[in-house]
């Protein structure tokens, strides 16, 4: 059974996209090899910020802290999303309790050039601790939640899984 120091970038971003995807995963499930957007966001991630190398926490693997303490991290997609915050927050959480005084996250958009800040606060700890949490309670569930509706599925290297007849 996964533990609150198990909980990672990946289940953050299962967790905050699709709660079915994040119980699939926990149990082994793991279809990625077969998803184009996942090899897209590693080609992606290979080519733009290879300079760094990245911190690994444990469960959790961040792109790069810099020498002020701010997480980096590299993003496939063109938009901001409430998962990359998380991920974000989720990393510099676990730096915090490393005894880093981490400054916040960097999300980095290569194919549209942007960057968005999130600093580390208080509050953002509380969400953090809440999101763990409920990883813990979607971990625990007997059976699989509800597949999202058919529209939210684009992308998703689990489709096959939930949509094959
Ligand atoms: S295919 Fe849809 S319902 Fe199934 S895990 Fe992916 S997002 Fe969730």
């Amino acid at each position: 059974m996964i533990t609150t120091q198990d909980v990672g970038g990946v289940h953050i971003k299962y967790l905050y996209h699709c709660r079915r995807q994040l119980w699939l995963y926990l149990r082994g499930i793991r279809p990625e090899h077969l998803s184009a957007t996942v090899q897209l966001g590693e080609a992606v991630h290979d080519t733009s910020y290879n300079r760094n190398s990245p911190v690994d926490l444990g469960a959790a693997r961040l792109d790069f802290l810099d020498g002020h303490h701010w997480v980096h991290e590299v993003k496939s997609s063109t938009r901001p999303t409430a998962a990359d915050a998380a991920q974000g927050r989720h990393y510099c959480h676990r730096l915090h309790h490393l005894g880093i005084d981490v400054k916040g996250a960097v999300l980095h958009y290569p194919k549209t050039r942007r960057t968005q800040r999130h600093l580390y606060t208080p509050e953002a700890a509380q969400l953090a601790e809440a999101d763990i949490a409920d990883v813990l309670t979607v971990a625990a569930a007997a059976t699989s939640p509800d597949c999202l509706a058919r529209s939210r599925c684009h992308g998703c290297s689990f489709t096959d899984y939930c949509w094959t007849e």
